[in-house]
């Protein structure tokens, strides 16, 4: 069983008729591999073996074993040792799965793929057109009209096949935010907990506040909980961030959808079948459900279209080491100790925190984005390369020159302070555009596009930006220069994973 693939329904119907051996394995050699995030090495471990257990409560035989060794050659030694034993598998996602089979192939002819059952697009039928910068507007529409899901006939629910416009709200002040799904770690999860305190204690994260499901049916309960409180606002707070709150109105789902402890069609259909029993907006019902269909989708398929020559992409050239502000959040810019903090709590932060405070800032500081695609993998509890690559070298840094993204997104403060409320409460003051008192985001911004400014000329949806810096006086455009090298000469760097 692959780690994230964890649900029976997803068997193919001979397994469930005849219930072979089903074999797990737990690598000690992959999670030393990075210093993955404590609680994502607990949510993953810990969901497999309640699966595990769920399989053996069900009929099934299982095998589960933990091995120093990587997964190819823990694999290996158990076909050998087992000469009567077939393999059969669900096709995985991960590039380094992909690899670690054709080892077990070349060993052995006993082992079948099947096709992988948890996603909804076919990765062939895309995969030349979106390597070629087909953008994901137009292959979402395609999905709605492949599942059917939010359109009336031929055209689209509402009318409108994209809501984005009405989905840029500030949180107004006073209003209720509801409180995240959680569950009590059971005595599997806490076995993992000390496992990993034991064997990992110096990995990133902490573990005290794990309050993840980690069986389907949990995070079914999480799905349910969602729809019940949040779907409903979903759309008009999309981009909105706050402090102390982490979640908002985003679902929390990616690790549960991710791990294959839900499925991609059960989220939309039950989410469609909840806004029209309780009248959900349009908005964000299709906020939502594009999210699923679209983006996700979208970035599985350029994942595999894009392997293994983008891992090494660094469009701008960019070599600097990452912040040290990403690993302990001790930083007097308060939007980046607000967005990092809950990722060091409990590995996560939504979107918009992850691509226009945390890669805008490792963006604008000239940061190797390969750096920083490690440090999302890493931290977040719903990182596997496959999902994290494409989001921080396709959309978030632009390494791979404009593929998935149609420009760099960089942004100063001013986008910061309308979509938060960190700026009231930071050292800095956004409204200033230069010197030590400033908002480093203001200076930076501008730096960037003067730095960068050839590949803001050949964007027609970007160059006004060059046109706007040209424009500014001489003195105020080497006051920004001035204060953009003097911070980048302070700022603390660390790369040591
Ligand atoms: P919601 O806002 O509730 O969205 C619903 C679902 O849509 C998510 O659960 C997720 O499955 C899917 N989704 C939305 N956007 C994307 C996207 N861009 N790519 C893939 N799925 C998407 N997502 C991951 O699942 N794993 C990652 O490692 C990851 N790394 C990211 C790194 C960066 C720099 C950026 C900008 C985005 C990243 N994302 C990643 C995408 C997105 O930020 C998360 O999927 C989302 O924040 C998860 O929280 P949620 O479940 O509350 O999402
Ligand atoms: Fe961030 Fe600048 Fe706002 Fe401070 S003033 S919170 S650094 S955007």
């Amino acid at each position: 069983m692959w780690h994230d693939q964890l649900m029976v329904d997803h068997f193919p119907e001979w397994v469930r008729e005849e219930r072979p051996l089903l074999l797990f394995i737990e690598s000690a050699h992959k999670a030393q591999s990075r210093p993955y995030h404590k609680q994502k090495l607990m949510f993953v471990l810990s969901a497999m073996r309640h699966f595990a257990l769920e399989c053996h409560q069900n009929g099934y035989p299982v095998w589960y074993e933990s091995t120093p060794q990587s997964f190819d050659q823990g694999l290996i030694r158990l076909l050998d040792k087992h000469k009567h034993w077939k393999l059969y598998h669900m096709e995985p996602n991960e590039w380094d799965s992909i690899q670690a089979l054709k080892q077990v192939r070349s060993h052995t002819n006993r082992v079948t793929t099947y096709n992988n059952t948890f996603f909804l697009a076919d990765i062939d039928e895309f995969k030349d057109r979106i390597k070629s910068g087909w953008r994901m507007e137009f292959f979402y529409r395609e999905m709605r009209r492949k599942t059917g899901y939010l359109m009336e006939g031929e055209l689209p629910a509402g009318g409108e096949w994209n809501y984005d416009k009405e989905n840029r709200k500030k949180l107004p002040k006073n209003l209720s935010i509801p409180a995240t799904f959680q569950v009590e770690p059971d005595a599997v999860t806490l076995e993992v907990q000390h496992m990993i305190e034991d064997l990992f204690p110096h990995h990133f994260g902490e573990t005290n506040s794990f309050a993840y499901a980690v069986t389907s049916h949990e995070a079914q309960r999480a799905l349910e909980h969602f729809l019940h409180t949040r779907l409903h606002s979903f759309g008009p707070y999309e981009d909105a961030m706050a402090s102390g709150h982490a979640v908002l109105f985003h679902s929390q789902l990616s690790p549960y959808l991710n791990a294959g402890l839900l499925s991609a069609s059960m989220v939309c259909e039950a989410a469609i079948r909840y806004s029209v029993q309780h009248e959900i907006p349009i908005a964000s019902i299709e906020g939502f459900i594009r999210q699923i269909i679209g983006w996700r989708e979208y970035i599985r398929i350029y994942y595999h279209a894009m392997m293994p020559e983008i891992r090494t992409a660094n469009y701008f050239g960019f070599t600097e080491d990452l912040p040290q502000l990403f690993w302990d959040a001790d930083t007097s810019l308060n939007c980046l100790r607000q967005c990092i903090k809950p990722v060091i709590e409990d590995a996560y932060a939504h979107h918009i925190p992850r691509l226009m405070v945390m890669s805008n800032f490792s963006n604008l500081t000239q940061t190797d984005p390969r750096q920083l695609n490690e440090w999302f993998w890493f931290s977040y509890i719903d990182a596997y390369e496959w999902v994290v690559l494409p989001n921080v070298l396709g959309m978030s840094t632009f390494a791979d020159g404009g593929i998935l993204a149609s420009k760099p997104y960089v942004a100063g403060g001013n986008y910061i302070n309308k979509m938060s409320d960190y700026c009231s409460s930071c050292t800095y003051s956004v409204k200033e555009k230069t010197g030590d008192s400033a908002c480093p985001f203001n200076y930076l911004y501008w730096n960037f596009i003067d730095d960068q400014r050839e590949t803001f000329q050949q964007n027609g949806r970007a160059n006004f930006m060059v046109n706007t810096f040209d424009k500014k006086s001489v003195e105020e455009k080497q006051a920004i220069k001035n204060s953009a090298e003097k911070f980048l000469k302070q700022l603390p760097r660390n790369w040591s994973p």
